[in-house]
Formats: structure tokens, sequence, C-alpha cells
């Protein structure tokens, strides 16, 4: 039995979608890694230790003790939307504003091994479907089944700038792929845990499938 699902890949492949998918289809639970760090860039933003143009490492350091995250399923939406110290951030971590933050604030070698424990936690004792960029390298190296997706940059740029304006934010679609092409760039440069395809990670290219096929390939796979 697959126990620990991991689906890893670059910002917008469809990750998300596809892992609340199988965590349903499976009665797993699933874990947005990627909220978590949002989070964390949302609470650095608050407290003036980021912006576009200054990073102020030491005090975000200092200061990671007083971050407490946690996830509350929400029924009504079928998924678990994230708390940061009590207070629901479901939206407030879904700006492009975080968007462009959160990479800096993801190569803190501190921030990592602080979300990776607690990700780690969250996997000893229940079954789950868990997304991010390094779960199958890192969090779980041992995973039963690992997913890498992929997807051209415009492609996800416009199933990001989709989701934006739907939410009824102002952006425009060069603005969007800007982001994820920096979002990119910095994922696979960082010096901790570089967003890379795990040896036994299976490839999942997202703009040749519908979303059908791409949810009947992996449930394939995980009844193997
Ligand atoms: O998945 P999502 O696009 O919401 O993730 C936001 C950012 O968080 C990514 O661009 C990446 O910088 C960081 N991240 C990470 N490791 C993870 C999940 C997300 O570094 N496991």
């Amino acid at each position: 039995k697959k126990i620990i699902i991991a689906i890893d890949g670059f910002s917008s492949t469809g990750k998300s979608t596809l892992a609340k998918q199988l965590a349903k289809q499976l009665g797993y639970v699933y874990v947005d890694t990627g909220a978590m760090y949002r989070a964390v860039a949302f609470f650095a933003m608050q407290h003036h230790y980021v912006s576009e143009d200054h990073l102020d490492k030491n005090k975000l350091v200092d200061s990671l003790p007083d971050l407490h995250l946690h996830f509350e399923f929400n029924p009504e939406l079928g998924f678990a939307e994230m708390f940061l110290n009590g207070k629901n951030v479901e939206t407030e971590i879904r700006t492009l504003e975080v968007s462009r933050l959160v990479s800096k604030v993801a190569e803190i070698s501190e921030v990592r091994s602080k979300l990776v424990e607690q990700q780690q936690q969250m996997g000893k004792h229940k079954a789950i479907v868990m997304d991010g960029r390094d779960i199958g390298t890192v969090v779980f190296p041992n995973a039963e089944l690992k997913i890498f997706m992929t997807a051209s940059p415009e492609t996800r740029a416009q199933r990001r700038y989709d989701e934006l304006v739907e939410k009824g934010q102002r952006v425009t679609f060069q603005d969007v792929l800007q982001n994820v092409n920096e979002r990119d760039y910095i994922d696979t440069h960082r010096e901790d845990s570089p967003l890379v395809k795990a040896s036994d990670a299976i490839e999942v290219d997202n703009s040749v499938l519908t979303k059908k096929e791409q949810f009947q390939l992996v449930l394939n796979l995980v009844n193997d």
C-alpha cells in the first residue's frame, strides 16, 4: 500500500490540483507545503523583514520560534487551510506579492529545516499526498510513489494568471510569466535543497495531458 505520495515540480504545473484529487479519491490527507513557505513569506512581509529589495535574514531566523503554522480541514472546501499563529491566512498567502517574495525566504536553510521537520511529522501517522519542491528528495526520500510534474512556462503562467484573475486580482500575463520564470530560476539554483527530479520519480508532463488523463495515469501508478 502506498502511504506517502510525493508530488514535486515547478510552480503552477498543476501539482495541487492533482494532489487534491488523489487525496480525495484515496482518503489520504493532502498537504500543500508551498502554503507553508508562503505563510513564512507573509509573516516576514508583515514584520518588514522582506520586501522587493531587501531581506533581513537574521531577524527572520531569530523570530522563527514565534512562528507557528498549522492546517485546518475545511469540509466546505474539501481541503485544509493554512493558519499562521492561529489566524487563517489562506487568502493573504495567494497574492502575487507573496509569490514574488516567497522564493527568497525559501532559500534560507533555517526556514527549510523548520518546515521540513514539521512536514515529516505530518507523515508519521497518516497516509498523505504532499506537494512541493523537495518532497521526494528531502522530506520523504523513501516515499512509496514520487511524481515530478512539468509543463511549459507559458502553460503554467496562463494557469496562474487565470487563477489570479478569477480571484479578482489585477495582474498582467507578462508579470505572471516573469514571476514563474524568476521562481523557477531561484528554486533550481538555491544551495539548500534545489528543485531537482528525484532519480526514482516519474515525470508527468502536464502540457500534453488533460487533467483527467493525468489523474488516471497517476491513479494507475498508485494501484500498481
Ligand atoms: O507551490 P507554491 O508555488 O505555492 O510554492 C511557493 C514557493 O515556495 C515556491 O516557488 C518555492 O520557492 C517554495 N517552496 C519550496 N519548497 C517546497 C514548497 C514550496 O521551496 N517544498
